[in-house]
């Protein structure tokens, strides 16, 4: 049976569903609020479980091609004295597929031209929706109203209609820190070509990530930096400082942090205060699922935000197919589909959000005292603790 499903947002997350379910037979249509696509934020680190779907979905290649090849990590402290170096390939051998650090501009391009520019329409911003037993209908500003048999709520983490999936009031909370982020030529200067350099101290961080070359014409290869730095909410956001102020928060630290800042391009950056939403109880309503950051706003510590959404999109379009081929009744299906795909989630996801939210806290100074010891502890580090924490959130996904 085919199902005609409407996603909202069209994001990292709404995409993947939306292609997930178009594989499937349904006929799918993608709702975005902007007139033009345009990611905010440099790249994205692709961990192994939002790979392993990219895979699933057909793309893995196409974002093999062209994302960084990171084959070490480095911990470094604030005046570029080593403090652990060991290669990822232990990793990868044993979750059988690489990370893939990648401009979001080409995952946003692959993931576009997957789904199909017919089947996104663009400048639709939806304002509400209701639904029962027999439909959902959602509402868009212009007043215009469409009614599916499903409802893909990615709206992302300001997300409008979250309230009324999960029936309450979620606020977002501030994490804590501003990450300044943004791409530059990889240079040798700045770290080694194949590894993911993090200098950290004062409870900051400086990351520079390899991550390939997007597909750029020039066949460029480029780092993914940032900058984080424990700051109170609401501070000025003016691009034309971004350079001053970290040449003030850095100044002191080693001497490829200076050239990166002296490198970077303000005009090319991003800059964040970073929020979390606390894990929610449940991320379904009637013949609808919320999915990626609207259902799970995360700090980015565990770079598994845009991993979760694509493994949201992956259990939500097998639950789907699961329950259509198992149930005759269309409103019976749907109805196991969602509970199947809620049971999957709430758990994993609300686990992912809060160990995030630990992480952050660890990293960037929360109580010093913690963060002390965890640079203590870089000190020893011979790669097994940090690898088998990524390796656990790799294989607790569904594609193992
Ligand atoms: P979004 O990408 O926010 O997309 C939502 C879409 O919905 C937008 O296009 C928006 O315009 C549209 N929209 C909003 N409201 C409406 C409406 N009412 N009607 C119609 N359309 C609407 N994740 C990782 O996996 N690895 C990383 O390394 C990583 N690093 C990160 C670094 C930083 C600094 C940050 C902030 C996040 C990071 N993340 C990372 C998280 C990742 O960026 C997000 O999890 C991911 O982008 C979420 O995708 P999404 O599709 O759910 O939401």
């Amino acid at each position: 049976m085919s199902l005609n499903v409407l996603v909202i947002g069209a994001g990292m997350g709404g995409l993947s569903a939306a292609l997930a379910l178009k594989q499937q037979g349904h006929h799918v249509t993608v709702m975005e609020r902007v007139e033009q696509m345009r990611p905010v934020g440099a790249a994205i680190s692709l961990w192994s479980n939002g790979v392993k779907v990219m895979h699933e979905l057909g793309l893995g290649a196409a974002i093999e091609r062209v994302s960084g090849d990171m084959q070490r990590m480095r911990y470094l402290n604030h005046d570029g004295h080593r403090l652990c170096d060991f290669s990822l390939a232990p990793l990868y051998e044993d979750v059988k597929q690489r990370a893939c650090p990648i401009a979001r501009a080409a995952l946003q391009k692959i993931l576009f031209e997957a789904v199909g520019e017919e089947h996104i329409k663009l400048g639709q911003h939806c304002v509400d929706y209701t639904s029962d037993a027999s439909g959902v209908t959602a509402t868009f500003a212009d007043g215009r109203n469409i009614t599916a048999d499903l409802l893909v709520v990615a709206d992302g983490t300001h997300s409008r209609l979250r309230n009324k999936v999960v029936g309450r009031a979620v606020e977002r909370q501030y994490v804590g820190y501003v990450n300044w982020n943004v791409r530059v030529p990889a240079t040798d200067a700045l770290a080694p070509l194949d590894s993911w350099d993090q200098y950290v101290g004062e409870g900051k961080r400086v990351s520079l990530m390899p991550m390939g070359t997007g597909g750029n014409r020039e066949g460029q290869e480029e780092f993914y930096c940032f900058f984080d730095v424990p700051l109170p909410a609401g501070t000025p956001n003016d691009p034309a400082r971004y350079q001053k102020e970290l040449r003030a928060h850095f100044a002191g630290w080693a001497q490829p942090v200076q050239a990166l800042i002296e490198r970077l391009d303000p005009a090319r950056m991003a800059r964040v205060e970073i929020h979390d939403i606390a894990p929610l109880k449940t991320l379904i309503d009637t013949r609808v699922a919320l999915l990626g950051d609207a259902a799970h706003g995360m700090a980015p510590d565990l770079g598994q935000g845009g991993c979760q959404a694509m493994e949201d999109a992956w259990v939500l379009a097998q639950a789907v197919q699961k329950a259509l081929q198992k149930t005759p009744a269309l409103d019976e299906a749907l109805r196991q589909a969602l509970e199947a795909y809620d049971a999957a989630r709430v758990e994993r996801v609300g686990e992912i959000v809060a160990r995030a939210r630990t992480r952050a806290e660890m990293i960037h100074g929360h109580a010093p005292a913690l963060t002390q010891a965890w640079y203590a502890e870089l000190g020893q580090e011979d790669g097994q603790g940090v690898l088998e924490g990524i390796r656990k959130t790799i294989v607790g996904g569904p594609l193992g």
